[in-house]
């Protein structure tokens, strides 16, 4: 009266879900896509057909304005967070590419050139954009 299997688990390592919660500034990438077309939020071409994208970082970037007063040198800027990440070109249906004087590149509408509607990241190539640039279908 002796033998008793010891079947206990092992296995004790748990995780401590101690996260400190310090992802303030940190890119944050999730792996998703745009539920829903999206079209130029002037001329409603489309720009990029649904689940098209394959990331979204909740990042906010500086974009130009959507509308430069003329006759200004300056580029206005504006905050905007929170972008679709679609790292081919040719996932788009409509798009163009603008270049700002300090190199950076910028997604516009292929057709009526509006925008930006996003930017193309110069270290990874991918391009983002925004959803709040552009109209859904
Ligand atoms: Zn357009």
């Amino acid at each position: 009266m002796s033998s008793s299997s010891p079947s206990h688990p092992s296995a004790s390592t748990t995780p401590s879900p101690n996260q400190p919660n310090q992802s303030v500034g940190l890119p944050a990438t999730e792996a998703k896509t745009n539920e829903s077309t999206f079209v130029c939020n002037v001329c409603k071409t489309v720009i990029m057909l649904k689940n098209m994208a394959t990331e979204w970082i909740n990042e906010e970037r500086e974009l130009p304005l959507q509308r430069q007063k003329k006759g200004i040198d300056s580029t206005e800027t504006e905050v905007v967070q929170g972008y679709f990440g679609v790292k081919d070109m040719f996932a788009f249906e409509n798009i163009g590419f603008t270049r700002s004087a300090a190199g950076k590149r910028f997604l516009v509408c292929g057709e009526c050139e509006q925008g930006p509607v996003g930017f193309v990241d110069s270290e990874t190539q991918m391009n983002y954009v925004a959803p709040s640039r552009m109209d859904t279908q």
